[in-house]
């Protein structure tokens, strides 16, 4: 039997250069190969025109580029891409496209499926089936570039899976998409959602990255939180909270709050002025998000008036606070609703 082929995106410009190294060949080809793969982005070895041509066959013959293919593509009219991607086992992941006027977003998925359970996600309500690798990860954002021919300037990790249940592999695709010789994204472009895995959130802050830290919040008491994620049953509010405040201490960057408003659950003025008081002290931005309803789920979208009497009660109490606009509706934009419907097909 053959062996594997190598996939090289995903790996960092050292483990590049061993592997010229162990084929006997300079290491600065390393780097080289690294330049055609996150600076040029190419999907083929014979554009890297300044790569011999022996080498190149080896290539060829011993490698694959991408460890992703897209399988369909869906474009929202707001400009909102949507891409199925499959991986070298057939899996399905969602990676998202959003353009706005003064940035590029790419948001990408971290896991195949996810094992969170929060029961107001798509992604949620089919398990997990694997974490991703680093390559599977860098790559969403390299396929997306060579569809619309730039990379993006922000990338979000806010697709399908918990990006903290998948630690190592992540910190390895940050450190390839942030470095000079791979994607040269700013750190202060990245941003990290999480549902609020504590020691992830702990030990991420100890990383000295200042990364942006998304969290999950959606309800401020405990017997809310845990109906609609059971993260909540592990690490409570409170620990959350002081996970965050730590955050904030080493890393000196604001904290988001994200909260998915869900009509008669947690969009009432008693649930503001909990939001208000649990939120007091915290260096945060508030995104409050009227959620995108799972078909068959429990929660519907709250009224527009109740989302401006929310979002007025907030802006009263000093919280800096923002409305996030819905893109791509059209496409099944929200987290794991495409590969639901490509399933469902
Ligand atoms: S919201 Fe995020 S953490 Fe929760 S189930 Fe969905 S993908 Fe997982």
């Amino acid at each position: 039997m053959l062996p594997a082929p190598i996939i090289l995106v995903g790996k960092t410009l050292g483990e590049l250069e061993n592997l010229l190294l162990t084929w006997g060949e300079p290491r600065y080809r390393g780097e080289q190969i690294a330049h055609w793969l996150y600076g040029q982005i190419v999907d083929d070895v014979g554009s890297m025109s300044n790569i011999p041509g022996i080498l190149r066959t080896r290539l060829a013959e011993e490698t694959v580029l991408h460890p992703a293919r897209v399988e369909t593509v869906r474009h929202s009219v707001d400009g909102t891409r949507k891409y199925l991607l499959s991986l070298g086992d057939e899996a399905l992941i969602e990676t998202v496209y959003i353009p706005e006027i003064s940035r590029t977003t790419v948001c990408i998925s971290t896991q195949v499926g996810c094992g969170m359970g929060c029961t107001f996600c798509a992604t949620g309500l089919g398990g997990l089936t694997r974490n991703l690798t680093s390559g599977e990860i860098v790559d969403q954002i390299l396929q997306v570039a060579l569809d619309v021919g730039a990379l993006p300037s922000n990338v979000v990790f806010m697709g399908m899976g918990e990006p903290l249940a998948n630690y190592e592999q992540l910190l390895k695709a940050i450190a390839i998409i942030n470095a000079p010789w791979g994607l040269d994204i700013g750190i202060r472009h990245l941003t990290i959602s999480t549902c609020g895995v504590v020691p992830g959130i702990r030990r991420l802050g100890k990383e000295g990255l200042g990364l942006t830290l998304a969290v999950s919040l959606h309800a401020a008491d405990d017997e809310k939180r845990s109906q609609i994620m059971p993260i909540n049953n592990i690490y409570s509010i409170g620990e959350l909270m002081g996970s965050l405040q730590g955050y904030v201490k080493d890393t000196s960057r604001r904290v988001t709050i994200e909260y998915a408003l869900m009509a008669d659950f947690n969009d009432s003025m008693a649930d503001a002025r909990n939001l208000v008081g649990l939120l007091e002290g915290l260096l945060c931005h508030v995104n409050l998000i009227p959620i995108n309803p799972v078909q068959g789920g429990p929660h519907t979208k709250p009224r527009d008036s109740q989302v401006e009497k929310f979002l007025g009660a907030l802006k009263r109490s000093g919280l800096a606070v923002s409305i996030r606009k819905e893109r791509g509706q059209d496409i099944a934009a929200a987290c794991g609703q495409l590969r639901g419907q490509w399933e469902a097909e």
